[in-house]
């Protein structure tokens, strides 16, 4: 695996790929590495002939300073853990080389009313600092897939958008929430939660299943109250749990109309935000 901090090394190194006709696979994380971000490794490999994969934890989309500050960075594990799972170029840019002084302003997104339900009335400025981070890699990187997980519904929509709206030549590909055996969605921040809260925690995922084993025979307001009381009788803080359409990202108030719905909560445990979804129906193709 080659590792790169400037833009012009991943660069050169990308061109000679694209000489001899790779297609290149891109995973931008912000390390804290787990099976989740190994299963979008895994896809991008099967998908392309080469993988990059980025870690820059990303000031702009953090909406608190102290989260910013906490958020774990591991940089030796993840360099082995990546080594070990064949990935080609690990991409480690400081701030200066994603945010340099004469950057160009990112261009303007039309996200609609896609940016202020659930995570983007509850974390202001995270999506543009989201969108400005992930424009500036596919800006730099300019891969042929991209791949993020479904465990950022609103995030991988909003890029989606963002692709939609722009002349990037990336096709997005969203890959499958990562689960440990006991439902608990796989993420960086469950590093910081102790042995008891990361069992407590498992209660974000006994709530999101309860709304989909009952979502065809109760309605959105008792749905969504009976999965707020499981998820703070096991000791969490819930933020918000809501039922949208899977498209628009608005509430739903009857779900039997929406072709594809989902059930979105972001939960507080410990000082730690989780946030997690599952989808409900899907039955037309995204
Ligand atoms: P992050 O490092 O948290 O920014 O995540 C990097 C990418 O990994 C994003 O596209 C996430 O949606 C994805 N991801 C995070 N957790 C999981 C998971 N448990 N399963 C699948 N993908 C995930």
């Amino acid at each position: 695996m080659k590792i790169l901090k400037t833009n012009r090394g991943l660069q050169n190194n990308i061109s000679k790929e694209r000489n001899n006709k790779k297609s290149i696979g891109f995973v931008p994380t912000m390390g804290a590495l787990h099976d989740g971000h190994m299963s979008l490794i895994q896809e991008a490999q099967q998908g392309c002939d080469v993988v990059v994969v980025s870690i820059f934890v990303n000031p702009t989309q953090f909406n608190e300073k102290s989260d910013l500050e906490k958020y774990p960075r591991p940089i030796e594990r993840d360099t082995a853990m990546l080594k070990e799972h064949g990935v080609d170029y690990l991409f480690l840019p400081s701030t200066t080389q994603i945010y340099p002084k004469n950057l160009a302003p990112t261009p303007k997104i039309n996200l609609g009313q896609l940016a202020t339900t659930m995570e983007g009335e509850h974390r202001p400025g995270h999506f543009e600092g989201v969108i400005q981070v992930v424009h500036r890699l596919l800006t730099i990187v300019s891969p042929d897939q991209l791949y993020m997980g479904q465990k950022d519904f609103q995030q991988f929509t909003i890029i989606q958008a963002m692709l939609n709206q722009t002349n990037l030549k990336t096709q997005l590909r969203v890959c499958p929430i990562h689960r440990q055996d006991d439902g608990l969605a796989m993420s960086s921040r469950n590093a910081r939660l102790s042995a008891a809260a990361k069992k407590k925690a498992t209660a974000i995922y006994e709530s999101l299943m309860y709304i989909k084993n009952n979502f065809m025979t109760t309605g959105r307001d008792q749905l969504i109250k009976e999965a707020l009381e499981i998820q703070k009788s096991s000791g969490l803080d819930p933020e918000y749990i809501d039922i949208a359409d899977g498209h628009t990202l608005q509430s739903l108030t009857d779900l039997r109309k929406a072709k594809y719905v989902v059930a979105c909560t972001a939960s507080w445990l410990e000082g730690i935000r989780l946030i997690d979804n599952m989808i409900l129906r899907k039955e037309d193709e995204y």
